[in-house]
Order: C-alpha cells, then structure tokens, then sequence
C-alpha cells in the first residue's frame, strides 16, 4: 500500500472508529461486535506506525473513550483515567513480562479478570463518599455520584477517615439482572440492550437515579488512583487495603512471578469464565511494584506497566439448513436460522434468530449457505456472516403470507417488522393463550403450551375467555388427562376469575403493556372503569407512559380483538378486584413530603416506602426546601448532609417506624 492509499485507508478507519466510539460510549448501542472494531484499530494503529505522518492527535488510536455527555456535570479527572493496551496472543504477553524484567528481572505482576463494564473513579475525603465520576475521555468524566450512591457495594463512608483516597472500578451488571431487564424491555416492546456491558452503561448514565437503582448493579475495585495520609509499595498492598476500608476489590486474581505461571493463570481464568455471574472480556496483567509502574510511564492513552489480554470471541462456522419463520403473540413474523447444531462457550446451539428481512439481506444469508455464528457478549448466538453459498442458492425472501394461516402479511415499516394482520391466525392464538395462563398473568397452574395446543385442536376454546365455559368432562377427553387432572385445571381456570386487575390487563397482551406498566396504569386510575373511561392523554400521563404507549392501549381497549375479549372476560365472571392506595389524612406523615436515605435495617425500602405513601406520605427521591423530613439509615451520604444543610428535621428509621405504628394510616 502506498502512502496515498494508506491515507484514504487511515480517513476511512478514523471515519468508522469515530462512529462507533459514538454509538458504543454515548449511546451505549453498538453496531459492531467488539473484536470486529478491535481488528479495525489495530489496522489503523499498524498504518500509523508505517506512516507516522498519518498519525495526527485526534486518531482514534490516541483518544480514551468518548467524551462526557452534557446530560451530567463535567469533572476534571486529577489523575488521567487511561485505557489498556490490548493484546490477543500469549507471544504479546511474553513480550510484556520481559520489557518489564529488563527494568527488575524479579518482577511481580497482578493478574486479574478484565470485568466487561464501565470505568469509575470514587472519590473519598475524610472518609466519606464526595464524588463519583464516569471516565469520558480520561481527562473529564462525568459526575454520576447520585446515580453510584445507588449500588449497595458502594460505600458512602470508608472504614478510616483518610484526608483523600481515589479508588477506580468498573461497574457492571450481573447477567441475572440482565436477562430480566432485558425481557422486561421486550414485554414493553423497547428496545433491549445489546450485552450486559452496554446495559451498565446504559443504566448508570441515567437522568434519574430512581432508574438506576432499579437496575441492580455492581462494582468491583481494581486501583487505588490516589491516596493521602497512608503509602504503599505495592498494587497488591493498595487493594487490600481498599479492601480493608469496605469496598468490593475484583476477586479471582493472583500474583504470578513467571511468564508460565502469567499464561497459567490466564488460562485459569478463561476457563472460569462461564461459571462467572458476571461478564469478563479478558485478563488485566500489571506490575505489582508501584515505584516500577511509575519508572515505565504511559503512552497517551495507556500505561505502559499494564496490558489487557482479550479473549478471543467464540465462533464456528456451520451450515443453515433451513430458516424457520415464527409468529408472535402480536403477529410480528420473526425469521430463525436452524444450523448444524455446534458447541459455542460452552453450550449447544442450533438457532439463531435472524431479526428481518433487512438483516438477511445485508448479509446475504441464503439457505444451505455456510456461516459463521458467535454468542455476542457470550449470551445470545448471532449469525455473523455467510461465508459460502451452494451453487444455486438464491437470495431468501420472507414469506409474502403468515406460514400458520396463509394471510397476506404487512409490513411495519416503523420496526421493519412483517406483521400477520390475522388476529385469529392460530399460531397468535396459541401465544396469547400461553401468554394469558403464565404464572405473572393470570397464573393458571398446569395450562402449558402442550395443553393450549390440545385445547385449539381439539376445538375446545377460541379465545382466552372460552377457558372459562371449558369443564372437566370435556378435558378428561384430551389426550393424557385423568379425571383428577381435568378437575385440577378446571379449578386453576377458576381460581383465576379472581386475578386482581393489573394481572388481567397484562395478561390481555396488549403491545407495549408489560407487567410493570400495567402495574401502573391500574395504580393511577384504580379500577377497569377509570382506565376504559381515560383518555390517551390521560393515559399518556402515567408515569413510564409516553404518548406511542397510551395510543396502543387506548385503541386496544377501545377498538381491537382485545376489546371484545375484555367483554367476553367480563360476561364469563372475572371480578378483576384492585385495591387502590389511600393515602391516610391523619397521621403524623399525612401530606408530608419525606425523603428517605441510607440503609434501613429493620425493613426495605420499598416496604417503608409503602407503609409512608399508605400514612398520606408523599416519598420524594432528593431533598429540597420543600422536602419536610429526612429519614436517615445507616450509612446515609449526600442526601443527609443536604439536609443538615437546609435545616430540615432528620428523623432515624427507630424514629419513623414509632410514629409509623403509632398510626398506620389504615
Ligand atoms: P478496554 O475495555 O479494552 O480496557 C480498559 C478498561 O478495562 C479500563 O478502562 C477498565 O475500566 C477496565 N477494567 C476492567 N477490569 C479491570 C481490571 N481488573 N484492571 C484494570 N482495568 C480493568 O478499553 P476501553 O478503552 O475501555 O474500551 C475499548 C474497548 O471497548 C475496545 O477494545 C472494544 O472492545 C470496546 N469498544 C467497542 C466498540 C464497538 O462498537 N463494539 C466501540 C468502542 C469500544
């Protein structure tokens, strides 16, 4: 390549990087996998190297992250918060482990899980929690202390009331939390996050901290930045003492002396890794001497004393033998690549949903074709590529009609999404049923997808309302009942003619209405009645409600299938009892507007919150002049301090639960 070309090449990559950088720091929506945008930096890097005149400042290849949102205020980091250098063969590591032996040839280093989150700095003066910051660009982060005070492992006091003490960590998500923000996401018809990675980025730089804290993250600890009033020699010494003061260190890691024993314990902890509940995307190798680290220096973007070692991704090529089209609960026709079944981070895997037409176009994935497939972020399996097609593949084409009932399909061009219009289509039918019967619907024990199945092919119901004119007789018929069994689900059907209210607007499997929102809804308006009589603006009104939510459940109860079922379900029996918060008017709490802060002891906070909001309290999330009392539990930080400040009386949780029982409100 000549220079010309390794110009045009290096303004291409800067392009794309750029663009990614966007969409993966300020977005936290990648497009691209992160080997795929790590193979392009290091081409990048390599052109530079060959070219230094191509090599200007604002490269990718020397910039940190991206730079800090103006959604936060902006904070100067004291100490630059680099990136790693990242390397992705045990030759690189080697290299490493003797440029750092030239300097000591009895040099220690820390080998540590490189957590897939995001970098933090916490900030400690006298002990106490004054600052948390988010790594923007390394040089000016953003001020998300409201948001980090949410995580239970961040502790808003440390064991000694050191003058400073910086301590640097990643947050992240546990997968569990992950998975169900993720269906949650899917139940309101959001857009899910792409990995657990994203989600914690997503999740922390939010406006509301109330969102935070419901997100359930994590931290772990791996630097201490800063420190006054005490010294160390080592970066061992440091986490332990971080340790020591409270705060979560990142566990599984081990001092190696050896470039064998580096790769051993590398290896120990890739093995490790699936059995994690967390996502790790490498091993952090660093030098435990601190006086050494300090010797080596940095580059403008990493240290030179550390190096990141990256797992590769997992992927295999195998055959599409056929691509399968589902229809869901709302129509949505979802294409899915059946394979050669293939083991992939440990699991087995055959399917892979391929999303629309336009991601299979893209990709040109044919039927027979040969492809590449990989678990992103080690969670869900993805198709990357079509490497070969057989000889007379043509293009594929979604069906132009549903596969279950034949009906000419629509397109949704706001989703890409080709939608069977039919809302009898049994393949609907059968979702909804399932839908209708789970356990946070209407929780009807025993009404699986086999015995829904049985039911419409038997004829014996049409639609969820038929489940309650089914009887016992006309179950024992089916295929692998007893007439103790058909007793058994014609008791559960009758049990759930009592589903409070919200069970039964969210078991009705309205687009957009999770159980959350449902949950809602019913919380603002109280009764079927209320909810039918509002209007979308109304509707629009409740809180996790935006106008494209409040317009499909408006037409859905107005003018829909669900409508008519919502009448049949009404004539078959249902009560759907609410009962509706109301707030006492008498008690020490009532019309008060209290804040509640720190940790309680003796109940959630979700309970004292509801024991307030039930004695007339309003529970407001920051404290203000107009804010009357303050609660403090243990460990209380800015919000007490801003109380104390204000003249605003603090009551103790001993305090509040006295005048709590002295009048409940109820
Ligand atoms: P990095 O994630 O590769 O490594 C540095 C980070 O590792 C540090 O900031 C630190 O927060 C974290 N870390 C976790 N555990 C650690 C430990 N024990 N010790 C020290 N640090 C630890 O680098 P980066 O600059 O944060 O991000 C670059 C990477 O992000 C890329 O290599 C790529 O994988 C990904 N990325 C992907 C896209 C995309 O579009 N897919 C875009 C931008 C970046």
């Amino acid at each position: 390549m000549d220079f010309n070309e390794a110009k045009a090449r290096a303004a291409e990559l800067t392009a794309l990087l750029t663009r990614y950088n966007e969409e993966y720091y300020v977005q936290d929506n990648p497009s691209v996998d992160d080997h795929t945008y790590d193979m392009l930096m290091h081409e990048l890097a390599d052109l530079e190297r060959e070219y230094p005149a191509l090599l200007s400042p604002d490269s990718p290849t020397q910039r940190v992250g991206g730079a800090a949102s103006s959604t936060f205020a902006k904070v100067p980091h004291t100490v630059q918060m680099q990136s790693l250098q990242d390397v992705f063969d045990a030759a690189s590591v080697a290299e490493f482990a003797a440029r750092c032996r030239m300097l000591d040839p009895d040099a220690t280093f820390s080998v540590e899980p490189k957590i897939d989150g995001l970098s933090v700095s916490l900030e400690y003066r006298d002990g106490r929690l004054v600052l948390g910051s988010t790594r923007g660009d390394g040089f000016t982060g953003e001020d998300v202390t409201a948001n980090l005070a949410t995580i239970r492992t961040i502790p808003k006091l440390l064991k000694d009331q050191l003058p400073l003490v910086e301590a640097r960590g990643e947050v992240y998500m546990p997968r569990d939390s992950f998975f169900s923000l993720i269906k949650e996401q899917e139940e309101n018809d959001e857009q899910p996050f792409k990995n657990p990675r994203n989600a914690a980025a997503g999740s922390l730089r939010q406006k509301s901290s109330a969102v935070t804290a419901k997100r359930k993250l994590d931290i772990f600890i791996f630097n201490l930045q800063q420190c006054e009033g005490k010294s160390f020699t080592t970066h061992d010494e440091t986490l332990c003492f971080l340790a020591e003061q409270g705060l979560q260190v990142v566990p599984g890691r081990k001092l190696c002396h050896t470039t064998e024993e580096i790769l051993a314990a590398i290896q120990a902890i890739g093995d490790s890794r699936q059995d994690l509940p967390y996502d790790i995307d490498g091993v952090v190798i660093k030098l435990n001497s601190l006086a050494m680290r300090e010797e080596m220096g940095a580059t403008a973007k990493t240290p030179k004393w550390a190096i990141a070692y990256k797992f590769p991704p997992e992927e295999k090529e195998t055959v599409l033998r056929e691509i399968e089209v589902n229809v869901g609960r709302t129509g949505a026709l979802t294409p899915v690549a059946v394979f050669d079944t293939i083991l992939l981070a440990g699991t087995s895997v055959s399917r892979a949903v391929l999303h629309n037409q336009d991601f299979i176009t893209e990709k040109d994935i044919r039927i027979g074709d040969t492809i590449v497939v990989r678990k992103a972020g080690d969670i869900i399996p993805e198709v990357l590529r079509s490497v070969k097609h057989l000889p007379d593949a043509q293009p594929y084409r979604l069906p132009e009609c549903c596969p279950v009932c034949g009906t000419k399909a629509v397109r949704d061009e706001a989703e890409a999404v080709l939608r069977c219009p039919n809302i009898s289509c049994p393949a609907q039918l059968h979702k909804q049923l399932v839908h209708f019967a789970s356990r946070d619907a209407m929780n009807i024990d025993g009404l699986g997808p086999a015995i829904v199945t049985a039911l419409l092919d038997a004829k014996l119901v049409e639609d969820a309302a038929g489940l309650y004119s089914l009887t016992a007789e006309q179950v024992v018929e089916l295929e692998g009942f007893k007439e103790k069994s058909a007793n058994n689900l014609i008791e559960a059907i009758d049990r759930s003619r009592n589903a409070p209210l919200d069970r039964v607007i969210y078991a009705l499997g309205i687009r957009g209405i999770g159980q959350k929102a449902a949950q809602l809804l019913c919380a603002e308006f109280g009764s079927l009645e209320a909810i039918e009589a509002a209007t979308p603006e109304q509707i629009a009104a409740v809180e996790g409600y935006g106008s494209i939510m409040a317009e499909s459940l408006y037409t859905a109860l107005h003018d829909s299938s669900v409508s008519v079922l919502l009448d049949k379900l009404k004539a078959a029996g249902l009560t759907m009892p609410y009962e509706k918060l109301v707030a006492a008017t008498d008690t020490f709490f009532s019309g008060k507007t209290v804040v509640l802060t720190g940790t309680l002891s003796q109940m959630k906070r979700s309970d004292a919150k509801k024991a307030l909001e039930t004695a007339g309290a309003k529970v407001a999330g920051s404290v203000s002049k107009k804010t009357d009392y303050v609660i403090a539990g243990e460990d209380a930080g800015s919000k007490l301090t801003k109380a104390q400040e204000l003249g605003i009386p603090v009551l103790s949780e001993a305090e509040m639960l006295a005048q709590l029982s002295s009048n409940p409100g109820k």
